[in-house]
C-alpha cells in the first residue's frame, strides 16, 4: 500500500486517556466547571512536578507571557532581550506590555538564543532577558543568569515547549525566576487551551494571581462556596485569564502521562536521528555538550535545498500529497511586517536564524505515533527526493 492510499498522518495528535474523558464528564456534572477545585488541585500537581512553590495556571502560555511582563511594569522604552526563533506570542506579549523587544540571534545546531550574544545586546533600558527552550532543549541557562544577575535582569523564560525538560539534572522550573508553560494541544501536555506561571517569587505570584481575574483580591469560588462572602475589592485592572475546571480535569491526567509521552517522543526523534543519518537532503539538529533531558516537543531538521532538489515550502507541500502532515516551527519572528516596520528589523540581522527560518520543518512526532507511522515518513520522503 502506497502512502496516498493511506490515511492521513498529522504532524502532531494530543493523547487523551478514559481517565481523562471521565474527569472532564465528573467536572461537567459536578455543578462547577469553572476555575475552582480542580485548577487548585492541578496547580499543586504542578507544583510537585517541576518542583516549584507558586503555580499558576491559565487560559495559554499567552497569558502567562503577558501578565508577567505586565507585572514587571515596563516603561516606554525599556527593553527585553529574546530570541527571533521562537512563536510570535513570545515578542508580541513584549510589544502588548509596553516593553521593546530586542533580539539576538540563534546558535545554529540548536536553533537556541546564543547565549554569548545576549551580554552585548544589554543596555541602560534593559529589564529582562526572555529566552525560550526551543523544542524542549534546554537554553543555557548558568551563563545567562550570571548576566541576569550581574545587570540585575529579571529571567522570564518561555518553556512553552518545555515542560519536563532538564538542564544539568534540574528540571526546568525547579530554579531560576520565571519560567510559562503551554498546555495547547500540539505541545507535550494539553489542556485543550491553557498555561501556566512557575517562580519562587512569592510578590510575583500574587501579580500574576491578582491580574488573571480583573484584579480582584479573591477568587469566585471562594465567594460563591458555602463559607465565602459576596464582597470584593479591585485593586487593580486586572485581566480574565482564568484557566477553567473543565480545562484543569484535562491537566490533571496529562501530567501523569507526561513522562509516558516524553520517553515515547524520544524513541521517535532518536529513530529519526538514526534513520536521516547521512541523508545530503537534511542538516540534523545537534545535541548541547551540558548535561541535559530534551522533552523532544518538536522534530526539525533543515532541509538542503540545493541537494533536495526543493525548498521548504514544496517539500511540506510533497508530503501532504503523500498524505504526511508536517509543520512550521517557526518562520523568524523578526522578518513579520509587524516588526519590520515598527523596530527596523531587515532580513540580514539574524543570519543563523533566517537560515534556519528559511529551511526548518516539522516531522509527525507525537505520542501515539507508531515505528510503522515513522516509516511512512521516510518512504514518503525517500519517494519524493527521487523524482
Ligand atoms: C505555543 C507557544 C507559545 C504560546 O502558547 P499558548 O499556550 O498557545 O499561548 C509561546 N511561546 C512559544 C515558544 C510557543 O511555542
Amino acid at each position: 500500500m502506497t502512502n496516498k492510499d493511506q490515511e492521513f498522518l498529522p504532524f502532531s495528535r494530543p493523547s487523551i486517556s478514559q481517565e481523562a474523558i471521565d474527569e472532564v464528564v465528573a467536572c461537567l456534572k459536578s455543578g462547577w466547571i469553572t476555575t475552582g477545585p480542580r485548577v487548585r488541585q492541578f496547580e499543586e500537581d504542578l507544583k510537585t512536578y517541576v518542583g516549584a512553590p507558586y503555580a499558576l495556571c491559565l487560559t495559554s502560555a499567552t497569558a502567562g507571557l503577558h501578565l508577567v511582563l505586565t507585572a514587571l511594569r515596563l516603561k516606554p522604552g525599556d527593553e527585553v532581550i529574546t530570541t527571533p526563533m521562537t512563536f510570535a506570542a513570545t515578542l508580541n506579549t513584549i510589544v502588548l506590555a509596553g516593553g521593546r523587544p530586542v533580539c539576538v540571534d540563534v546558535e545554529p545546531g540548536t536553533y537556541n538564543m546564543d547565549v554569548a550574544r545576549v551580554e552585548k545586546a544589554v543596555t541602560k533600558r534593559t529589564r529582562a532577558i526572555m529566552p525560550v527552550h526551543f523544542a524542549g532543549l534546554p537554553v543555557d541557562l548558568d551563563p545567562l543568569y550570571d548576566i541576569a544577575r550581574k545587570h540585575n535582569l529579571r529571567v522570564i523564560e518561555d518553556a512553552a515547549h518545555a515542560i519536563g525538560t532538564e538542564y544539568k539534572g534540574k528540571r526546568i522550573g525547579s530554579f531560576g525566576d520565571i519560567q510559562v508553560f503551554s498546555f495547547h494541544p500540539n505541545k507535550n501536555m494539553t489542556t485543550g487551551e491553557g498555561g501556566c506561571v512557575v517562580t519562587r517569587d512569592e510578590q510575583l505570584a500574587s501579580d500574576v494571581a491578582l491580574l488573571r481575574f480583573h484584579g480582584m483580591d479573591r477568587e469566585a469560588w471562594n465567594r460563591f462556596g458555602k463559607s465565602g462572602s459576596q464582597h470584593y475589592e479591585i485593586v487593580a485592572p486586572g485581566y480574565k485569564y482564568n484557566m477553567m475546571d473543565i480545562q484543569a480535569a484535562l491537566g490533571i491526567h496529562q501530567l501523569k502521562a507526561l513522562d509516558g509521552f516524553i520517553r515515547r517522543r524520544t524513541e521517535l526523534a532518536l529513530r529519526y536521528h538514526e534513520l536521516l543519518q547521512g541523508w545530503p537532503e537534511w542538516t540534523l539538529t545537534a545535541a548541547p555538550a551540558y548535561g541535559h533531558r530534551h522533552a523532544w516537543h518538536l522534530y526539525t531538521p533543515l532541509i538542503n535545498p540545493d541537494r533536495a532538489g526543493r525548498d521548504r515550502d514544496a517539500f511540506m507541500l510533497g508530503m501532504k500529497e503523500r498524505n504526511i502532515g508536517t509543520g512550521l516551527h517557526y518562520r523568524a519572528v523578526h522578518l513579520y511586517p509587524y516588526y519590520r516596520e515598527h523596530f527596523g528589523f531587515k532580513r540580514g540581522n539574524f543570519p543563523n536564524a533566517e537560515s534556519i527560518s528559511d529551511r526548518i520543518v516539522s516531522l509527525p512526532l507525537f505520542p501515539s505515533m507508531t515505528d510503522g507511522d515513522q516509516d511512512r515518513v521516510i518512504a514518503a520522503m525517500r519517494d519524493l527526493f527521487r523524482q
